[in-house]
């Protein structure tokens, strides 16, 4: 399924994005009390609500004055496609005309967000769709979690999102206070309810940024994407690592594991001839001895117009094999709604070229 929506670029702001202060006094500038807020975010957070019109505990006059002054939701969609395996994507259109996509993906029991943080990437990861035109900006919290309320909506009413994972677009550490913004709202036992332990946080490697975060006393997961195991290799696939090397994101790993005693994944794009040999695995393997570390190997994706391609069944075999040889705790990423571009970056570079 694929549905195409208005190109709609609106110069109403989006209400997620006003601080409390100001639209109090919005309201008390329209004789209305503060209660109000916690009924307009009650409407779009927990209400499913997509217009002030729906927010029928609301003054008739303020659900007039809210629609003519605020977008209730900022974003629009775009593009929305649906895979078999109960999969969604949504390309969003955000109020300055730039892109985000997010995906829902349902397991038995688990209902999980996957969300951008910003609009492109400048990390310039080589193998990934997102970064290929660089950032163009952060996105603010509230369309961090305008992402999370979209898919959310998309559920059945008796449903909820039940975890996180901030692995769409962008360098969520780069836009690390916007994110913790978000995040903050997304765990409001009155809202969405998501707590920290719900919530992975994926992460190129910056060290400074990455003890930020173990330094907020918060429970959240953490995935370190190393995709090779030594620096020369690492930065030819990773190009940031030139400036930080591995030897300090693991520090700054190990950091973060003694401040939250949570431990950490690492994933690991396998590109097929070019990181996905045993002896990749071995060294791998050796990097993280002494460490409480788990492993993610993540097949590639394929992306149309780059050079790389999945590993043949044998090297995934190998590698894996290799990695529980040297004890480290592995898992093969399955891949979810691979009919529908969910490899983050794919959709929007498809819509852009149409
Ligand atoms: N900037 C963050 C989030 C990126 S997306 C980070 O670097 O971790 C989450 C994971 O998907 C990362 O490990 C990223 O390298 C990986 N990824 C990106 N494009 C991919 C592709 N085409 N195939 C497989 N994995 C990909």
């Amino acid at each position: 399924m694929e549905t195409a929506a208005l190109p709609l670029v609106t110069a109403r702001p989006a209400i997620l994005d006003q601080p409390a202060e100001s639209l109090r006094a919005w309201l008390a500038e329209r004789g209305q009390p503060p209660l109000r807020l916690k009924q307009i975010r009650r409407w779009l957070v927990s209400g499913r609500a997509e217009s002030f019109e729906q927010m029928s505990d609301l003054p008739r006059e303020l659900r007039a004055q809210l629609t003519a002054a605020f977008e209730p939701l900022g974003t629009h969609v775009a593009i929305h496609q649906a895979a078999r395996d109960g999969t969604h994507k949504l390309l969003l259109r955000l109020p300055d005309g730039g892109q985000v996509e997010c995906v829902l993906i349902q397991d038995e029991t688990r209902r999980t967000a996957c969300i951008s943080t910003q609009v492109g990437c400048g990390m310039g990861c080589v193998f990934c769709a997102s970064g290929l035109n660089g950032v163009e900006r952060n996105l603010t919290g509230g369309e961090i979690v305008e992402q999370l309320v979209r898919l959310r909506n998309l559920l059945p009413a008796n449903e909820r999102l039940t975890n996180i994972v901030v692995m769409g677009m962008g360098e969520p550490l780069a836009n690390l206070d916007n994110l913790l913004t978000a995040l903050e709202d997304a765990g409001d036992k009155n809202g969405l309810g998501i707590g920290a332990r719900h919530v992975t946080i994926s992460t190129v490697g910056l060290p400074a940024k990455i003890r930020q975060l173990a330094d907020t006393g918060k429970q959240h997961h953490l995935a370190v994407s190393l995709h090779a195991p030594n620096d020369r290799l690492r930065t030819q696939i990773v190009p940031t690592n030139d400036k930080i090397g591995l030897a300090a994101i693991l520090d700054a790993a190990d950091y973060f594991f003694k401040m939250t005693g949570r431990q950490v994944t690492f994933e690991y794009v396998l590109l097929g001839g070019l990181n996905d040999h045993w002896t990749h695995a071995r060294e791998l393997g050796g990097l993280l001895e002494g460490r409480k570390a788990h492993v993610n190997l993540i097949p590639f994706n394929e992306v149309e117009g780059l050079p790389y391609r999945r590993p043949d069944d044998e090297s995934l075999a190998g590698f894996v094999q290799q990695l529980q040889r040297a004890g480290v705790s592995v898992k093969v990423r399955k891949r979810k709604g691979s009919e529908i571009d969910a490899a983050c970056g794919q959709l929007r570079r498809r819509a852009a070229a149409s």
